[in-house]
């Protein structure tokens, strides 16, 4: 592995991609690096650039659909402590870009700041969180965001304050290769009413999503305050099925990966719902899910 001369440690070829999405789907991943320090980050980051070999990240996989064929290039994975770490001061919390957005809400709200509760049971980590400012009807995590780390594709690190973040629904300016890491300036509150609006919070999102054993992911965006969900039951599709990928019964816009489904049976039931959704109401679901 002469591109990652020295990176050996934490480097893999044709690692399987799927354990580690939602979906439990897709191929292997040429090169997998979960690197331990920002340093070794950086050196895989620059080696590949160099070489002109493509560079993916993925965080909790839960916004992502990886092909049945794989990826070709490097595909970054930070699961070590050094991108997971939560610090708080003051009325603000900085988050590594790996760690679990669900630890970085229980500590904040342990903290008596409030805000990111609002947040409860959006899977996933912190960067990916950012990439697509996630959020739910109370709001996104961008409107808490004041600072954000990232690294570029060459490798070079670079620090984005208030004037030069900009975040829109389910968008975000934070398009460059590594949210590094972020600081939320967040409400000063009570840690135990903040504790119970999460976990009414919490049951209330449960219920309107499919369930946690389920291979699942969700899908479109909701088109100009357009709830996606009811577009795609009105247009009759919740339970349509191509091969073993299914609409959700729960909740339409989720597609549940039966056993023996493939990426490309997601693709295709994709295709289908846009085309049946624009036929029934004129309206073009886009989606939110990173297909690669
Ligand atoms: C059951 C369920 C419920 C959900 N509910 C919601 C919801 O209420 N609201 C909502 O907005 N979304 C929701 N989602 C979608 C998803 O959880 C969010 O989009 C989440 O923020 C994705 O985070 P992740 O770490 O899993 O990202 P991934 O799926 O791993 O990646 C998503 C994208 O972010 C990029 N990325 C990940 N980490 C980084 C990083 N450190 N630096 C740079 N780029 C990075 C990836 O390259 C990819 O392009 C739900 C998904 C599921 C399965």
């Amino acid at each position: 592995m002469e591109l990652f001369d020295g990176l050996e440690h934490v480097v893999r070829e044709n690692e399987s991609l799927a354990p580690y999405t939602w979906f439990r789907l897709g191929g292997a991943a040429q090169y997998f690096a979960e690197p331990t320090t920002v340093d070794e980050l950086s050196l895989l980051v620059q080696r590949s650039y160099e070489h002109d070999v493509p560079v993916r990240l993925i965080g909790g996989g839960s916004n992502v659909l990886v092909p049945d064929a794989g990826v070709e290039g490097l595909v970054l994975h930070l699961s070590a402590p050094a991108f997971a770490e939560i610090g708080v001061t003051d009325n603000q919390v900085t988050a590594g870009g790996g760690a679990k957005l669900s630890h970085v809400i229980s500590t904040s709200v342990r903290e008596g700041l409030g805000g990111l509760e609002q947040m409860v049971g959006v899977p996933g980590t912190v960067g990916g969180a950012l990439h697509g400012n996630a959020g739910t009807q109370g709001g996104d995590i961008g409107q808490w965001t004041r600072r954000a780390r990232v690294m570029t594709r060459a490798g070079e690190i670079r620090t984005h304050e208030t004037d030069s973040l900009n975040f829109a629904y389910r968008r975000s300016s934070l398009d460059e290769l590594v949210i590094l890491d972020a600081t939320f300036e967040l409400e000063q509150g009570d840690s135990k009413q903040l504790t119970k609006r999460m976990q009414t919070l919490w049951i209330i999102k449960k219920s309107k999503q499919p369930k946690t054993t389920e291979n699942t992911c969700a899908v479109f965006r909701d088109p100009g305050g357009v709830d996606a969900a009811s577009l795609i039951e009105q247009a009759g599709l919740k339970g349509t099925e191509v091969g073993q990928a299914s609409v959700s019964e729960r909740n339409a816009n989720f597609i549940v990966a039966q056993p023996g489904a493939t990426s490309q049976s997601v693709v295709e039931l994709i295709a289908k719902i846009k085309a049946q959704v624009f036929d029934r109401t004129g309206v073009e679901l886009e989606p939110t899910l990173n297909i690669w």
